[in-house]
């Protein structure tokens, strides 16, 4: 597998060189929306330290930003009165993966709507603003 390379979009978040709509953070774990969400409110968790995805995670830091999606899960149901979560993970790009710093997808869902392909249309600042705001209430 490829060496994990600091210089992709999360890893620039994570040290604060590109903006993003954070939701949560701890010591170990880092959250914020997706910009090009596949149904709304869609959030992503991410380990602070660098793991390219879950074939060179630490099993620690994976098991982890697990405990994080799930409370973002709870907090989205909650928040955007959602009948149900996808959680998605991809593993390189023969996997789906196109951002290199491992990622946990948390994608609220409603009944009768489908989700939009990846990475399709981007959300408008101030709808992100407002459920990202929304979002870490609920978190804390
Ligand atoms: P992957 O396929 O790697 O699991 O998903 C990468 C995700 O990152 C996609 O859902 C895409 O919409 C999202 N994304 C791409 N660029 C950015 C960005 O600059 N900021 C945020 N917040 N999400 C991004």
């Amino acid at each position: 597998m490829p060496a994990y390379d600091p210089s992709n979009i999360f890893a620039k978040i994570l040290r604060g060189e590109l903006p993003c709509y954070k939701i949560y953070e701890d010591d170990k774990a880092f959250a914020f929306l997706d910009i090009m969400p596949r149904a709304s409110g869609h959030a992503l968790v991410l380990p602070k330290a660098p793991a390219r995805n879950i074939l060179d995670a630490s099993p620690d830091d994976l098991a982890h930003v697990i405990k994080v999606a799930q409370k973002i899960a709870k907090a989205s149901v909650e928040v955007f009165a959602a009948d149900g979560v996808t959680i998605q993970q991809f593993n390189e790009s023969a996997g789906g993966q196109v951002v290199f710093h491992l990622h946990v997808h948390i994608i609220p869902r409603k009944i009768g709507v489908a989700m939009k392909p990846p990475a399709s249309v981007k959300e408008a600042p101030d709808v992100l603003a407002e459920q990202a705001k929304q979002l870490a209430a609920a978190l804390r």
